[in-house]
């Protein structure tokens, strides 16, 4: 089965829920109904009618009477005001609308209303003349199975019966249009498959990604939470989120202070003037949070580090002699984003605390410098466990003038990029025409429970902001150069980080990460005395890999209960080691130590060992 033939069946199955749907509720007022990832939806005005997940099974019943009828899927086509009349026929005002605004804009606007509809499916010969200028009165296509029509451009399954298995999903509101101003909607999604073994594989993935939802461990282990107060988008790091949070800075800081980065500090908050240098005031103004004081001065909470770092920047070059220069920052900042997108740590209003850094380089040391920044990357990702992984190059088309500044300038660095990639030996794939205004970047591709692919982080060139900036060294002969600015965050923010992980290992954190590393459950009373001298042993060993001088954190749970109870709860918070003591151990000198991988006795004296080892 080839991806168009799968759209069609997903386009189908649109068709034929509406369908059930009209069957069910007469009444129904249809929106638009596009394909989605892995699926359908469609958008339902049922006026004070709600559908919930209790009525799909008779929709999806319904679903399965019009696919056995297998109806064809016939076309026909109308002029746009006989197609008007046939909408207003059927009581369809969303069709109208849609109709109405066709007719209105001819086909000048097609590519905005296209833009503008989600993905509705514009009716035929719209979108293919979309850069038409002269307005023109259309005719609109239609298609029939059974006793529905629907307004649309197709295409479709060549019959009802061909769709393959499908399952109704959710249903969630919509505003007609996406906008708050208009009706609300009920938006009812589908999942559909060409099998149903794929479907079935599918759903269990979803199981599976709910389990290790973010959202949902991250609070339930104490992570972090979301408080109403406070306000949306602006989580706050409980006491062993921040442990986690603390642990991942200091190992990076530590990586990074081994190969020579500088670590530097800069405000949060900044004056506009700045933004007006960098640039960001007038292109990033609608990401920014905007201030102002008492003395009518405008300050913006940070966006990004970067100009802060060209401060410094400039203070401490003077020559070709001071390059390359590393400065390092754990940068807080902020973003404007709207209530609608924000999920968890993943994507926050703030703070966004990232691992930055801005690497200044003249040309010829970009390509070392870009290596080196790719082993740290390497170096970094072994330790964290994350291994399916590979590189995305963006270039820029150069055919389509989309880059700024110098073009010989963008292809040698480009040039030394893709060299840094091959010596390095990294796995990557090249996409041209996709590079940042100011760059050439890579991103650091991976792919998720789901097996989407996400971007866990990225590095770009920066050849546009020293010209911006005006940030200069003098070369060897004397002369004033500009440099190269790498930009790299290795782990992104912390934040986003942290809630990729909580996914990755099903909240089981490594050892090292794991904010209550060790629980001591007894058995009984009777070994009290022996759990002391445990926590001797615990407290004397200091861990010195991957992170050094790090002190293990742990616990003891002595309460009258039992040892079931104990576990099961010490499990629900993953907590990697459980040493469990009762008087058997206490006599022979052992702890049974249990892990995800089982459980084993470890004699008390070799603890410290086998710690060191996890
Ligand atoms: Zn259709
Ligand atoms: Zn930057």
């Amino acid at each position: 089965m080839n991806e168009d033939q799968l759209y069609a069946m997903r386009h189908s199955l649109a068709h034929i829920m509406a369908q059930a749907v009209q069957h069910l509720w007469p009444e129904a007022k249809f929106g638009v109904g596009p394909v989605v990832e892995n699926g359908f939806y469609y958008d339902i005005d049922l006026g004070e009618t709600k559908i919930s997940e209790a009525d799909f099974k008779k929709i999806e019943k319904e679903m399965r009477t019009i696919i056995n009828k297998d109806y064809t899927f016939e076309r026909s086509e109308k002029g746009i005001d006989e197609a008007l009349e046939w909408a207003r026929d059927a009581k369809q005002p969303y069709k109208v609308e849609l109709l109405n605004d066709l007719k209105r804009e001819g086909t000048t606007l097609a590519s905005e209303l296209d833009a503008a509809m989600m993905g509705m499916e514009l009716p035929a010969g719209i979108s293919g003349a979309a850069h038409d200028s002269v307005k023109s009165v259309v005719d609109v296509s239609f298609y029939t199975d059974g006793d529905f029509t629907d307004l649309c451009r197709g295409p479709h399954a060549e019959s009802t019966g061909k769709v393959g298995a499908f399952k109704l999903t959710r249903v969630a509101g919509a505003y007609w249009r996406g906008n708050e101003k208009n009706p609300q909607m009920q938006r009812l999604y589908g999942l559909a498959f060409a099998t149903q073994e794929e479907l079935d594989n599918y759903l269990e993935l979803l199981e599976e990604a709910k389990k290790r939802d973010h959202r949902v461990l991250g609070p339930q282990l104490d992570i972090y939470m979301i408080s109403d107060a406070v306000g949306a988008g602006l989580p706050l790091m409980m006491p062993r989120g921040e442990t986690v949070k603390d642990l991942l800075i200091r190992y990076m800081r530590q990586e990074e202070e081994k190969r020579d980065y500088k670590y530097v500090e800069t405000p949060v908050l900044a004056h506009e003037n700045l933004y007006e240098r960098s640039g960001h005031a007038s292109y990033y103004s609608d990401d920014m949070y905007k201030l102002k004081d008492d003395e009518d001065q405008v300050f913006y909470l940070k966006p990004m580090n970067c100009p802060h770092h060209h401060m410094i920047y400039e203070k401490l070059v003077e020559s070709y002699r001071d390059l390359p220069l590393a400065l390092a920052e754990t940068g807080r900042i902020y973003r404007k984003e709207l209530s609608g997108t924000l999920s968890g740590l993943i994507r926050v209003r703030g703070p966004i605390s990232q691992n930055d850094s801005h690497i200044y380089v003249t040309p010829d040391q970009l390509k070392d410098e870009f290596i080196r920044v790719l082993e740290l990357f390497k170096e970094v990702y072994d330790t964290m466990g994350v291994t399916d992984y590979w590189y995305r190059l963006s270039l820029p088309d150069f055919k389509k003038d989309k880059y700024g500044g110098d073009k010989t300038v963008w292809e040698q660095a480009g040039e030394s990029i893709r060299q840094a990639m091959r010596e390095f030996g990294a796995e990557f794939v090249e996409a041209e025409g996709e590079a940042a205004f100011y760059g050439p970047k890579i991103d650091v591709q991976t792919r998720n429970v789901l097996g989407k692919e996400d971007s866990i982080a990225t590095s770009q060139i920066d050849i546009l902001v020293p010209h911006r900036m005006d940030l200069n060294y003098v070369d060897a002969h004397g002369d004033k150069q500009k440099p190269l600015i790498i930009h790299r965050a290795i782990l992104g923010s912390y934040e986003r980080f942290m809630g990729f992980l909580l996914e990755k290992t099903a909240g089981w954190l490594p050892f090292w990460l794991a904010p209550e590393q060790i629980r001591i459950l007894t058995i009984n009373d009777t070994v009290m005395d022996y759990v002391d001298e445990i926590n001797t042993v615990l407290s004397g060993v200091v861990l010195m890999k991957p992170l050094k001088y790090n002190e293990v954190r742990f616990t003891t749970d002595v309460r009258n209960e039992s040892l079931g109870k104990k576990i099961r709860e010490a499990t629900a918070m993953k907590i990697p080691v459980q040493l469990i003591v009762g008087p058997k151990d206490k006599e022979s000198r052992e702890v049974s130590v249990r892990t995800q991988s089982g459980e084993e006795k470890v004699a008390l004296d070799k603890l410290a060992d086998y710690l060191q080892a996890l």
